[in-house]
């Protein structure tokens, strides 16, 4: 259910907080002088204490151009683009709608935060590329070299090669009918409003809108169902379903005064067992996925500890043997948005619902490509193609043509 709207320079709240540079000062005048009015009318009426006006600075519009539903990362990526790239200041209205304000269940603040360049699909590299550049503000390519066990020792003497061959490292400064061509017929579909559940209050408020956009991450595939998409017999493009649902994830935190000092980049195991230093104290952010047959309910949050004493610990203790000695100090659990079809992004239109566009699935590697993902999606909705990186290969179409883009570097 959507609870919470938060209107994209329009508004107070925390996304106008967020883009203070695009929002709109006559907003500010517009509640100045409501609420001057409301007072100035209170002083002339008896009882002072109930407000003869209503106050619906609460709601949602009743319009908006786009409707982007998820105020994670990627959501907000996608409203940050689409305001930064408009022809002209003001001239698309964008409403994110967030259910949850808390985030407590958003993998957007539950994530590692790990930024790599290795990835076995070139669209990867480049978005993750595209996106520390934009971060960090900084006008350089590729920065990945291979190292040979030998190399990689004298540069990190706290690592044991047992196993490793070759080592990547990465070090940048840190509804009309149509036939498909296989003679479908489908038809064409566009949705002409959502609804908006007010917060502390069971009504929702319709809001009219030209496109919305699908970046409710664990849960992005929930949304396409409402949508309609999937909901046709199976084999066909009307039947194909968004592969995109929760995964639980375990992050543990761990001290260790012996461990890798603050040179240690973001490692990641052969075995799947990553980790990275966090902050100056010592302690290290890491975790592991399990096998496909061991994932865990994805009905709660809660934390297994035997998961890393088993399952992550060894191979640390193996990588690092500074680690035999590490505490763990605390854990949580988060949800990847996981594509279950190829462990990769969606990104762009529906191929039926025309005007829904996805910013989701990336499995795990989303935090650090959202400035890419969300340009990419502003950039087709605004010009109708991809201009900075092609991610055609990540459009939904390929769910009904049983095109793969796997990306094999997924931990
Ligand atoms: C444990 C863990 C570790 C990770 N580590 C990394 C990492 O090291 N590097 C990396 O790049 N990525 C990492 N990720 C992945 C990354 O966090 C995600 O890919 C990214 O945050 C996804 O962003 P999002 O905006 O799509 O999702 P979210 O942050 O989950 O945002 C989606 C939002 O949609 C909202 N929503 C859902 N349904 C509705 C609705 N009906 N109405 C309104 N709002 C709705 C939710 O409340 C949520 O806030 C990790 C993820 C986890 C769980």
């Amino acid at each position: 259910m959507i609870r919470r709207a938060l209107r994209l320079g329009l508004g107070p709240g925390l996304l106008g907080r967020g883009l203070g540079a695009h929002r709109e000062g006559s907003t500010l005048d517009w509640h100045g002088k409501v609420s001057e009015i409301k007072k100035k009318i209170q002083s002339v009426l008896p009882g002072g204490a109930w407000s003869p006006l209503c106050d619906t600075s609460h709601l949602p519009p009743e319009h908006s151009d786009v409707v982007i539903v998820g105020g994670g990362v990627l959501g907000l990526s996608v409203a940050y683009w689409l305001k930064r790239l408009e022809k002209r200041q003001g001239a698309i209205r964008v409403l994110v709608v967030e259910r949850d304000h808390t985030y407590s269940q958003a993998s957007t603040v539950l994530s590692v935060g790990g930024i790599r360049q290795q990835f076995s699909l070139p669209e990867n590299i480049q978005l993750s590329l595209f996106s520390v550049e934009f971060l960090r503000n900084i006008n350089q390519g590729a920065k990945v070299c291979l190292m040979s066990p030998e190399q990689l020792r004298k540069k990190f003497p706290w690592m044991n090669m047992e196993g490793v061959a070759l080592a990547s490292y990465g070090f940048v400064s840190s509804s009309n009918h149509m036939e498909t061509a296989i003679g479908e017929k489908v038809t064409l579909k566009r949705i002409h409003e959502v609804h908006v559940k007010v917060d502390h209050s069971q009504e929702y408020q319709p809001v009219e809108c030209s496109i919305v956009v699908n970046a409710a991450g664990a849960w992005s595939g929930r949304i396409a169902e409402l949508a309609g998409i999937g909901k046709g017999p199976s084999g066909t493009l009307q039947g194909t379903k968004l592969p995109v649902e929760p995964r639980k994830r375990y992050v543990y935190l761990w001290h260790c005064p012996q461990g890798p000092g603050l040179e240690a980049p973001l490692v990641a195991d052969p075995s799947g067992a990553y980790f990275r230093r966090e902050g100056l104290g010592n302690n290290y952010l890491g975790g592991c996925s399990p096998a496909e047959e061991e994932e865990p309910d994805p009905g709660n949050l809660e934390v297994d500890h035997d998961f890393f004493q088993e399952k992550v610990w060894p191979h640390l203790a193996q990588r690092v043997p500074a680690f035999e000695t590490l505490k763990v100090r605390r854990a949580w659990a988060g949800y990847y948005d996981y594509n279950t079809f190829d462990q990769n992004g969606v990104v762009g239109p529906h191929p039926l619902v025309v005007n829904m566009y996805f910013a989701t699935g990336f499995s795990g590697h989303g935090l650090q490509q959202a400035p890419a993902v969300g340009r990419a999606v502003a950039e087709v909705m605004l010009e109708g193609h991809f201009q900075t990186i092609n991610l055609s290969p990540f459009l939904f179409s390929r769910f009904y043509l049983g095109e793969k883009a796997q990306e094999h570097c997924i931990i």
